[in-house]
């Protein structure tokens, strides 16, 4: 029954698992992962409230395929949980953007599961937190291109496949303001990074990622990559040094999660 937690240390930008060796001295609420400190995302801070698996992952996927689940609620309320470790932080009024389906993948599915989540968890931030004006904005970010068919891509080509997959409809709506990109998973954050660079260029102060869950990376076969969930198969985004990324060791032993 019980949906598990994140534990141990993490990374103060994305949120990933971080080893005890990674910290600078005295400064143990500053860990940042090998990725952020290489190529530093486009948005302040990501949160999750746990790691993908277990309950976690069956609920989510019984969401994706069920909008009215009985799960959604539940999972709102987590979501909110992790919305509020932003709180002491984060702006007093921000946009709340759901990261968008692609219109083909949305014709299938018949709804947004990161918008469903958003409209769950606002309802119970409202409650918890009724001094933080947040406000849904589902329709400001568009996908362009559906980028969830990336099994069997390279790295660079995953990068090159999320490059420029979003986009801000109407700029002047995100101009000067705090967003709150909120999605249900968050793997290597390639699309987290895309779409906050979408409403960075359009003019967003800052970007904040909330997310249910983080998907472990995980090796297999001793080289490349693999991820819990093939759907979440991206990589990253331009902005960052393709040498970085294209090597496979990027996701070794030494940077997998520990939870
Ligand atoms: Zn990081």
């Amino acid at each position: 029954m019980e949906f598990p937690v994140q534990s141990g240390l993490v990374c103060a930008r994305c949120g990933d698992s971080v080893d005890a060796a990674q910290l600078e001295a005295g400064r143990p609420n500053s860990a940042l992962c090998r990725t952020c400190r290489l190529a530093p995302p486009p948005f302040v801070r990501a949160v999750a409230f746990g790691p993908y698996q277990g309950r976690m992952k069956e609920a989510i996927h019984a969401l994706k395929y069920d909008r009215l689940h009985p799960a959604a609620r539940g999972l709102g309320r987590m979501l909110a949980a992790a919305i509020a470790e932003l709180a002491a932080e984060a702006p007093a009024a921000m946009l709340v953007v759901p990261v968008p389906l692609h219109r083909s993948k949305y014709a299938e599915r018949g709804f947004n599961q990161a918008r469903a989540l958003a409209t769950h968890a606002l309802g119970f931030l409202s409650k918890s937190h009724p001094e933080w004006r947040l406000t849904l904005a589902s329709s400001t970010l568009m996908r362009l291109r559906a980028t969830e068919s990336q099994a069997g891509l390279t790295p660079r080509m995953r990068r090159l496949n999320v490059r420029g997959a979003f986009t801000v409809s109407d700029p002047s709506a995100v101009k000067l303001k705090h967003v709150l990109l909120i999605d249900d998973i968050f793997t290597t954050g390639a699309t987290a990074r895309a779409a906050a660079q979408a409403l960075v260029k359009a003019g967003a102060a800052s970007v904040w990622v909330a997310t249910l869950a983080r998907a472990r990376r995980i090796s297999e076969f001793g080289r490349g990559v693999a991820f819990q969930d093939g759907e979440q198969i991206e990589g990253m985004t331009g902005d960052a040094p393709a040498a970085v990324f294209e090597e496979g060791s990027r996701f070794s032993s030494h940077d997998q999660p520990s939870f």
